[in-house]
């Protein structure tokens, strides 16, 4: 090879840039998808051959290109889209790089049929390896019609890289998703080697865009999330902390109608729901956020999936505080247990199931049943002032699918660990210690900030530790002290503990120490101070909290069920697991095989 310089043909600069545009057939179904929608298309059909390895069309019922365009179509940089280089910081549309036709073109055969609907005749364009082959008049409807084949056929480094059919087809199906659920007023449809898989009909909102587009599940479980901050707005749905996911691929984040992806955005996100659900599942969401186009640079990169904030910190407390916000309000307000259950009746329960009579004696001669409903309901029902479970703030629920506490009456302590519950639609069981956790943690967090007075130790106690450890704990002398731990440096490897938090059991300041000493060595990589005080707190919640194996009095049990009822986010532990786990009647007859 001669080292001369040359400037390289339009082909193959449009085969370097196609690299960046189109990396597999999902990459081109976004492209075209997106060209649809900035024509205007209120239709979109997507045809998918072998997963989009082997043909992809897209049908569109949009603007249409004029005659003379069409070739201008497969130049690039050619864009109808932006004229000066600052609209781009102004565009509404997707588009704007002129890129996408002729890197696809490049690397495929592209067959257009367009026509605008003010014109008698459309126009035929055929496109191989980003050479125009022919462009003739032709009859066709109203909009934009393309098909690729031979996709990568003149790239077999590329082809080689693509994964199996069903993967690709699902990576076409997710780009697909994306902008369905920006753009409610499309319909949308996908088929499969000629089988609808995908159809999303008109909505006439996003909400309702949402539901048909993440599923039931989703909308069963989801809560409205509305905030502003100066220029910004964010909208959207996020999941309940009872409906988790393996991974994070469902919170969709979308800027100004674009989906992106944002590590900070999502961080945001993962931050709110921190001790709420387990540490290796994930929320779902689908949040939007609005600013004005200079405050955003979507032009960071080629496909457009990442754009740049100018003020990126107010972007992430917006998010992560308007999540909480909505999270905190959803849960268990008004001391009602957000847990499904079948529709609450008005009727007083009926005779005690037969089957109980067997129940241990223990627990049915001890607690006569009436008493205890008794005790429990009416001094629930007068503490909490719930007759009847009210609407979740900006929840979808309907009060018919949330359940009261007061509608359970107590029957008893399973393995020392679980409390038991039955009611007219089934039975509940509670776990001692997430539950009594969840109520710990929470009033720590919410003391912590105000400065409260620990209960001194009689003896203050000296306890050893590496100088390593002692440097930790230098550092949260201050943090401890508000949650009403007194500490104090003792020379280079011990500190005396002179008070703990009256919930904390007073003599197990050694073991609490020892317990803070693992969180913050565990949390030396952790650059959040917050996520580092709730994972403390989370640590001393579950030393204060009652341990499971242990008995418990029914007054005790009465008196957790009220703390529980007034708690926030209490359906699960600071750890994410669940405490409350529900039996309902139709589940318990299908295992019976009743039904
Ligand atoms: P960009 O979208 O960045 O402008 P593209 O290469 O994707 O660049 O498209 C080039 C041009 O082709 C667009 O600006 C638009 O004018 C035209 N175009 C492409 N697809 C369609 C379509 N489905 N309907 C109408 N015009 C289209
Ligand atoms: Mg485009």
């Amino acid at each position: 090879m001669s080292n001369r310089i040359v400037v390289l043909s339009e082909e193959i600069a449009n085969k370097i840039a196609a690299g960046e545009v189109v990396e597999r057939p999902a990459s081109i179904v976004k492209e075209l998808v997106e060209n649809s929608i900035d024509a205007g298309a209120r239709d979109i059909r997507v045809e998918l051959e072998k997963g989009g390895c082997e043909s992809i069309a897209i049908i569109d019922n949009g603007s249409g290109i004029e005659y003379e365009d069409v070739a201008l179509v497969f130049e690039r940089h050619a864009t109808s889209k932006i004229h000066h280089f600052e609209d781009i910081y102004r565009v509404a549309s997707f588009g704007f790089r002129g890129e996408a036709m002729p890197s696809i073109a490049s690397i495929a055969r592209m067959e257009l049929l367009t026509r605008r609907s003010e014109d008698l005749a459309g126009t035929r364009a055929v496109v191989e390896g980003g050479v125009i082959k022919e462009i003739l008049p032709a009859g066709c409807s109203a909009g934009t019609q393309i098909r690729v084949t031979k996709i990568f056929e003149n790239v077999p480094a590329r082809r080689k890289f693509l994964k199996t059919e069903t993967t690709e087809q699902g990576l076409c199906l997710d780009a697909i998703t994306r902008l369905a659920l920006a753009h409610p007023e499309i319909r949308f449809k996908v088929f499969a080697n000629g089988r609808e898989i995908f159809t999303a009909p008109e909505a006439k909102d996003m909400a309702e865009r949402i539901a048909m587009v993440m599923g039931a599940d989703f909308s069963d479980h989801c809560l409205a999330v509305a905030g502003e901050n100066e220029n910004v707005k964010l909208s959207g749905f996020i999941s309940r902390p009872e409906f988790t996911r393996s991974n994070s691929r469902n919170i969709f984040l979308f800027v100004n109608s674009r989906f992106v992806r944002d590590n900070s955005v999502s961080h945001a996100v993962l931050s709110a729901y921190r001790q709420i659900i387990e540490a290796r599942r994930f929320p779902a969401a689908a949040l939007f956020l609005d600013l004005p186009g200079d405050d955003v640079d979507v032009n960071v990169h080629p496909a457009k999936m990442e754009v740049r904030f100018k003020d990126s910190r107010n972007i992430y407390d917006l998010v992560s505080r308007t999540i909480a916000r909505s999270l905190a309000a959803g849960d268990a307000p008004k001391g009602s247990f957000v847990y499904r259950l079948a529709p609450r009746e008005k009727t007083q329960p009926s005779g005690f199931p037969r089957s109980a009579e067997n129940f241990p004696p223990r627990l049915a001669g001890l607690y006569s049943r009436q008493n205890l409903q008794q005790a429990i309901s009416s001094d629930l029902l007068s503490r909490s002032g719930v007759a009847e479970a009210a609407p979740l703030a900006g929840s979808d629920y309907t009060p018919k699918e949330k359940i009261a506490f007061t509608d359970f009456s107590y029957l008893g302590q399973f393995a020392n660990t679980y409390l038991i519950f039955v009611g007219d639609k089934g039975f509940i069981l509670i776990d001692q210690h997430a539950a009594h956790e969840r109520i710990v943690f929470e009033k720590l967090k919410k003391s912590s900030g105000e400065k409260i007075i620990g209960q001194p130790l009689l003896l203050p106690e000296v306890v050893s530790l590496s100088p390593g450890q002692i440097a930790l704990f230098s550092g949260c002398v201050d943090f401890l002290q508000e949650i009403g731990l007194e500490i104090e440096i003792f020379g280079r490897d011990a500190i005396v503990v002179k008070a703990l938090p009256a919930i904390l059991p007073q003599t197990q300041s050694r073991e609490i120490i020892a317990d803070i000493a693992d969180q913050l060595a565990d949390q030396n990589s952790l650059p959040d101070l917050q996520e580092r005080k709730e994972k403390i707190l989370a640590a001393l919640a579950c030393r204060a909290a009652i341990k499971a194996n242990s008995v418990m009095t029914p007054e005790e049990v009465m008196a957790l069920c009220r703390d529980l009822e007034a708690t926030p986010f209490n359906v699960t532990c600071p750890h994410g697991r669940p405490i409350i786990v529900n039996f309902s009647l139709g589940e318990i007859e299908r295992m019976f095989k009743r039904k």
